[in-house]
């Protein structure tokens, strides 16, 4: 589920690296800070959606959030219900599609879900293997409520 359509999707940021600076600049104290400001971004991206589809409603929003984003799942549930709540979208409804970090090993041609941070091929040991899935931040889909 993960895996398809990710090209479809409506990018979150326009660079991984953009993120990769805001994970890497994220630390403890200020982490929640980080999953606040992404519920925004998201919302953000919402807003732009809706008033390009003539003020529709959105009743959910779908994302695709990577075990390897450097976001917290739990906190960005929170920061976006902190968002929402009395406002006219505060039933918008936030549902996360958790993606496991997956790799590729182009020695076998075999996908493999990695653990433990072990990036080496468990098929035929291949060390030098890449990343498929697990570091998305996307938005997956918008629904909008009926008229
Ligand atoms: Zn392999």
């Amino acid at each position: 589920m993960c895996e398809s359509g990710r090209d479809s999707a409506i990018r979150l940021f326009s660079s991984p690296v953009s993120h990769v600076t805001a994970r890497g600049a994220a630390r403890a104290h200020d982490k929640s800070l980080h999953e606040l400001s992404i519920a925004q971004a998201i919302l953000d991206r919402v807003a732009v959606e809706m008033r390009r589809h003539g003020g529709a409603r959105p009743s959910a929003v779908g994302i695709r959030l990577g075990e390897i984003s450097g976001v917290d799942r739990e906190a960005l549930a929170f920061g976006f219900e902190a968002l929402v709540k009395d406002t006219a979208w505060e039933k918008l409804l936030l549902d996360v599609d958790y993606c496991r970090r997956r790799h590729h090993c182009a020695a076998c041609a075999r996908e493999f879900a990695v653990l433990d941070f072990d990036t080496a091929c468990p098929y035929c040991g291949a060390l030098n293997t890449a990343l498929i899935s697990g570091d998305e931040l996307d938005i997956a889909y918008i629904e909008v409520e009926e008229a």
